[in-house]
């Protein structure tokens, strides 16, 4: 294939309707008949990237392997494709001023008034089209943040204006994602407001070439051709995303009402015989028919946000199918764990995990729940803080080692079991300088990791400024608690294992951005098993 294609996808009426799991479940379908496709997010705020954002504001911060800290809908696209991805999928409009604004300091627009349009719309295409030309994939699909008719938007609207012109008809397209109501009153479905948020885009110069409906109930054949006619899209081009029961049966909802089809004969590419998506099956018939149920809770400061915790919540889908096993999430608040309700709210549990995190607040609530854990023999999972704070419970009730902390929350802690890494010393600027992306890390033979991987050697991605205080290594050893993996290059622990414990692994690092579909993560696997285990024992 010489020509990248390249589809667009807008939203309409309101936010969150999934623009993210609909742009993923097309790549996926476009992936599984042989197409290399990649998904870019371009998101209208001013940051430069969500790193600085806290996390009720957007959600979590994704990472990719290269260092990039993303929007959250990087991860539903590795998640669906199995593909990773890099700086290059998320663009901000704070990115594309900084490229623009830096231009204009060094001269390079010869004098020239520096403008929205070309200059930010010629920054953005250029963006877009970088995927096309450097990665060489034969399709690009490139999700627009915001709903249409927010003033943000506008420049990237403008941008698909004139690309889809230059580009050409056969080699991009427009799907707009809206939301067609039920008025449960008259018992009607209502196409009015696509009607006008089809207008709204049509006012910016784009006539979408598919609609992509979210619904609760089907849609009839004059639905569907009432909206064709208003908004003047042929009917066959009048997709139904009616609502079910998991994101991952979107690939299939979408292959019914063939999108897929639909998309590659306006993009006159060749149509093969059905998309590959056994495996996928395979997934969705594990999912939805678990022999057994296990409650694991997720112990966290942010849960008032589910989205919070997104790469962790659909890790738990990915290894639990894996197991045959419905993990019942609980989401607790570490502020709400005291030493007088603790054991009313652990005692339920059969696994627990302590999320990542940042800064003091609900801390000591943490390390109460990893006590229990440790102490009732509960597998425990640790992820970056949730292992720094099993390393500070361990120092001061097992090595006892009094007032054990982190420096990020007492600096002056006699025990600074956990410190600042070394190069993150002379750091002052917050955005993008932590220990960002993918490290290589060696794991240790003969321990409960390595069963899990099954192998010596593995990569995992990072972002975090403190790590494990090397000095206090033997003592935690000796007592049980070993360095089960270790970055070969910088000795830096990566992953503590109590080998007095059934399950009890804390890791530096985040495996809930590696994992996917069809490669759920060994430890977040390992973890769901040893979960079973543990249930299946108290019965
Ligand atoms: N706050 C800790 C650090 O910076 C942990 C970070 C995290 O959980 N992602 O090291």
């Amino acid at each position: 294939m010489t020509t990248t294609k390249y589809i667009f996808i807008t939203g309409g009426v309101t936010s969150s309707l999934g623009k993210g799991i609909i742009s993923a479940s097309l790549a996926k379908l476009l992936q599984a008949r042989g197409y290399a496709v990649t998904i870019q997010k371009l998101d209208p705020y001013i940051n430069v990237d969500p790193g600085t954002l806290n996390p009720y504001e957007h959600g979590e911060c994704y990472v990719t392997v290269d260092g990039a800290e993303t929007d959250l809908d990087l991860g539903h696209y590795e998640r669906f494709l199995s593909v990773p991805t890099t700086q290059a999928n998320n663009v901000t409009t704070g990115r594309i001023y900084q490229s623009v604004i830096n231009k204009e300091r060094r001269g390079d627009y010869l004098g020239k008034t520096v403008q929205v349009v070309p200059h930010i719309t010629d920054e953005i295409k250029r963006r877009i089209k970088l995927l096309g030309t450097q990665h060489k994939f034969d399709v690009v699909i490139t999700e627009i943040g915001g709903t249409v008719g927010d003033i943000e938007s506008l420049p990237y609207i403008e941008a698909v204006r004139q690309l889809k012109y230059e580009l050409g008809s056969s080699n991009s397209l427009v799907i707009h994602l809206t939301l067609v109501p039920y008025l449960a009153a008259t018992g009607e479905l209502k196409t009015k407001p696509t009607q006008h948020s089809v207008k709204a885009l049509l006012e910016n110069g784009v006539q979408p070439d598919i609609l992509v409906l979210r619904t609760e109930k089907s849609l009839s054949d004059d639905i569907r051709k009432k909206v064709g006619l208003f908004c003047n899209v042929d009917v066959s081009s009048v997709i139904e995303s009616i609502d079910v029961s998991t994101i991952y049966e979107v690939p299939l909802a979408m292959q019914k009402e063939k999108l897929d089809v639909t998309v590659l004969k306006k993009l006159q590419l060749p149509v093969s015989d059905a998309p590959k998506l056994t495996e996928w099956k395979e997934f969705l018939k594990k999912l939805k028919n678990p022999k057994r149920e296990v409650t694991i809770g997720l112990v966290g400061k942010y849960v008032e946000l589910p989205d919070a915790y997104k790469s962790i919540i659909e890790s738990f889908i990915h290894a639990g199918a894996r197991n045959e096993c419905k993990v019942n999430l609980k989401l607790i608040h570490s502020e709400e764990i005291n030493e007088s309700n603790f054991l009313e709210k652990l005692a339920p549990l059969q696994g627990i995990l302590v999320a990542p995190g940042f800064g003091e607040r609900g801390i000591e609530g943490k390390i109460l729940a990893v006590k229990y854990a440790r102490e009732n023999g509960i597998p425990y999972f640790g992820i970056c803080l949730g292992m720094q704070v099993a390393v500070v419970e361990f120092a001061r009730n097992v090595l006892g080692f009094a007032n054990a902390h982190s420096t990020e929350m007492v600096r002056s802690t006699p025990y600074p079991v956990i410190d600042l890494m070394e190069q993150q010393k002379g750091v002052t600027e917050k955005g993008g300088t932590m220990r960002l992306g993918a490290y290589p890390c060696n794991i240790k033979e003969k321990t409960k990791v390595f069963s899990a991987y099954g192998k010596i050697e593995t990569s995992e991605r990072h972002r975090h400024r403190y790590e494990f205080n090397n000095e206090y290594l033997c003592d935690f050893e000796k007592a049980g608690m070993i360095a089960a993996g270790i970055n070969p290059e910088t000795n830096l622990v990566e992953i503590m294992e109590n080998t007095k414990h059934p399950w009890f692994v804390g890791v530096q690092f985040h495996p809930e951005y590696s994992s996917n579909v069809l490669n759920p993560h060994p430890l977040f696997v390992d973890f769901v098993k040893a979960v079973i285990q543990y249930s299946e024992s108290k019965k």
